[in-house]
């Protein structure tokens, strides 16, 4: 999936470039990629944190899991390769909105580590890919369990469930890593701020 089936297609070049969009939007375009088990948080960052920066004047724009699955994705399941297009797609679409100048935030489960730096390769290692390890104990994620999903994986009505059934390679070098069993929202939504101020990506 990952080679190029046509041959006779060419890049277009437009008038505005990357830094142009970035200018009038006021901010760099940035990825924070959140990966972690599920129930683990993803989503409940990437909300409070646009919230935030859209008080900001940021532009901003969440790729969330379940809502990707609804379109974009939804003819793809829950297999090792499926998993694999699933996160090449969103890193694509990740890549187009930083090229946009938009912040975007990706909630995936991500479990991969090959995946996940294929979708960092893309920015170059311009430090516009930020990896935010979404760090939660499984334990604690089953007694959350917001959407019953570890009950179905524990009743095997879902199969190939992360963290029971499925494999979660976890980040070696993630740029933010959160305690989200340790901390609460507020204070994991500050530690992303603190690092975004520090790497100059918002004022
Ligand atoms: P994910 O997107 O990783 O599947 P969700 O954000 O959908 O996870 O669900 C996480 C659940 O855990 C929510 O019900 C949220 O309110 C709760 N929660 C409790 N403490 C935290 C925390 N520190 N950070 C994030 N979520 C938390």
């Amino acid at each position: 999936m990952g080679t190029q089936k046509s041959s006779n297609v060419h890049w277009h070049q437009g008038q505005i470039a990357r830094a142009d969009r970035e200018k009038l939007n006021g901010h760099q375009g940035f990825t924070l990629w959140f990966t972690g088990l599920s129930a683990s948080g993803k989503s409940t960052m990437a909300v409070a944190l646009e919230q935030k920066l859209h008080e900001m004047n940021c532009r901003t724009y969440i790729l969330d899991g379940d809502n990707i699955r609804h379109g974009l994705n939804k003819d793809l399941g829950f297999s090792p390769r499926d998993r694999n297009e699933n996160i090449r797609r969103i890193g694509e679409v990740a890549h187009l909105l930083r090229d946009a100048g938009i912040i975007n935030m990706v909630a995936f489960i991500s479990p991969y580590r090959s995946d996940r730096q294929l979708a960092r390769d893309l920015s170059k290692n311009d430090g516009t890919f930020i990896e935010v390890y979404v760090d939660c104990p499984v334990d604690v994620c089953e007694a959350r369990d917001p959407k019953g999903m570890y009950k179905k994986a524990r009743d095997g009505v879902i199969k190939e469930f992360t963290g029971i059934s499925a494999p979660y390679e976890t980040p070696e070098n993630p740029e933010i890593h959160l305690l989200t069993g340790l901390y609460d929202v507020g204070e994991c939504v500050g530690q992303i701020l603190n690092y975004l101020h520090s790497q100059r990506l918002i004022r």
